[in-house]
């Protein structure tokens, strides 16, 4: 019996066991950063593409995660350098 992880490997090149335990280490991913209770990255300038691992719980999360994650930070009063130190040295307000 053929199911929709047959056809996501048939397309790849990548085995079940290789899909599942890239599924696996996302989920874990996922389930470290929602049970963080402040996150925090290593901050400086941060480059296009990359990702950051989180100083608290280990959790890894790409820019657009980090920049959303800091201006609900800010939003809720916090301020962005408990959370990146030196945000606003390296990215002006709405950049
Ligand atoms: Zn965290």
């Amino acid at each position: 019996m053929s199911d929709s992880l047959d056809k996501i490997a048939g397309f790849t090149g990548l085995s079940r066991s290789d899909l599942l335990e890239i599924a696996a280490a996302a989920k874990a991913n996922s389930v470290r950063l929602a049970g963080c209770k402040r996150h925090r990255f290593v901050g400086g300038k941060a480059t296009l593409g990359a990702k950051y691992d989180c100083l608290e719980c280990g959790g890894r999360a790409d820019n657009g995660y980090v920049y959303g994650y800091i201006a609900g930070y800010e939003a809720a009063g916090g301020v962005a350098d408990d959370i990146w130190p030196g945000y606003r040295d390296v990215r002006s307000p709405g950049a």
